[in-house]
């Protein structure tokens, strides 16, 4: 929990500088709704439902419908568009308990969704600053990246123009990036293009995570609008985009990545005090409090175990920062800090070891 509520803490950040508002869309809705996104007839067998008042409903399996509900609460100028509806959206889909497996496949899960309406004339602006979001959260983490994009298949829907003006936004978009990447001819959905982005991590191996998906049918069945700078009434153009994918994988991927050794700012403890005797203790609580009014997370063991085991279970716990406290410490308040995977140690005063947490957390440093 700890993990997640870092990594939405840091989403939101980069979601609000990139204009995008967040949203809240129920996990039940009525079947009136699944029937026109097509999910009723498309999508049954990995959804869940209940009956409410003799009336059907689902759980969501997607956050679409609810986005495009927010968007069709009141009319909307061209002046708005770009309008970005970013959810944290709980979804459950159905999966067969064969397939479930661990993090990564599960069968309730939350997804980093947004969701972009936008004219024509905007794809390839939005898709450009989609990528730079997705760029910037992506080195945060250190992971490098392969974007794959998807074009139209032979049965697919919408007119010929559309269709190329989004394609050509799409390439452009990375070709401006100067990004690698595939084409796979064809294999886009029936409704518009995608981006699919594959995570490389440290070992080397390869992860699907992030997806921009431009869509063209979803608008047209609820007959989404705008009021355009000539008066008439037009569709908009949707654009569906996780960069996460959903939060419980991508944690997957990162204990992956990180084989548990976390960067100190989402380290669930990030700094292990471990008092030699008794006596030391209080100094180490003390100290421990003063780290917990800051926003660190400290944890101080007072096992009475030799201090050579409580070394050791810290860096099998893989914590960033271990400190023993003897006596030397509680009268001078200099404290040896051993950081998680280093042999040898370093002193600092208890204000400059503060400084240098501090400093590691905001900057988001990969390294200790
Ligand atoms: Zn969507």
């Amino acid at each position: 929990m700890t993990i997640q509520n870092e990594l939405l803490k840091y989403w939101r950040e980069v979601h609000r500088r990139y204009g995008y508002e967040e949203i809240k869309t129920p996990v039940i809705l009525n079947r009136k709704l699944w029937e026109t996104s097509g999910h009723w007839d498309h999508y049954k067998d990995n959804m869940y439902f209940t009956k409410i008042d003799d009336a059907d409903y689902a759980v969501k399996p997607m956050n679409c419908p609810g986005s495009i509900l927010v968007y069709k609460s009141r009319p909307h100028s061209y002046r708005e568009l770009p309008l970005h509806l970013a959810e944290l959206g709980l979804v459950h889909r159905h999966e067969k308990s064969g397939v479930l497996h661990g993090l990564f496949r599960v069968r309730n899960f939350t997804q980093d969704d947004a969701h972009i309406f936008m004219t024509k004339e905007q794809i390839e602006s939005e898709i450009q600053k989609t990528i730079d979001l997705f760029d910037e959260v992506y080195k945060t983490f250190g992971l490098t990246y392969k974007a794959e994009l998807s074009t139209r298949p032979e049965d697919s829907m919408g007119s010929d123009e559309v269709w190329e003006v989004a394609t050509n936004a799409l390439q452009k978009a990375l070709d401006n990036r100067g990004l690698e990447y595939v084409i796979n001819e064809g294999d886009g959905a029936f409704y518009g293009p995608k981006i699919d982005f594959h995570l490389k991590d440290s070992i080397g191996r390869t992860w699907q995570c992030g997806t921009i998906q431009l869509d063209m049918m979803l608008p047209e069945k609820f007959e989404m609008e705008y009021i355009g700078e000539d008066g008439a009434r037009h569709r908009p153009i949707m654009v569906h985009r996780v960069v996460y994918g959903s939060i419980e994988r991508f944690i997957g991927i990162l204990i992956e990545n990180f084989a548990g050794a976390f960067p100190v700012w989402f380290a669930p403890v990030q700094i292990a005090l471990l008092p030699i005797t008794d006596k030391h203790s209080e100094y180490a609580k003390k100290l421990s409090e003063r780290f917990f009014n800051l926003g660190f997370r400290a944890e101080v063991d007072d096992r009475s175990e030799k201090t050579g085991k409580k070394i050791r279970d810290s860096q099998v716990r893989k914590i960033p920062y271990t400190i023993v406290i003897g006596d030397k410490e509680t009268e001078t308040g200099i404290l040896p800090i051993r950081k998680h995977g280093e042999k040898d140690g370093f002193e600092m005063s208890v204000e400059d070891f503060i400084s240098y947490v501090q400093e590691k957390i905001s900057s988001r440093d990969l390294k200790y």
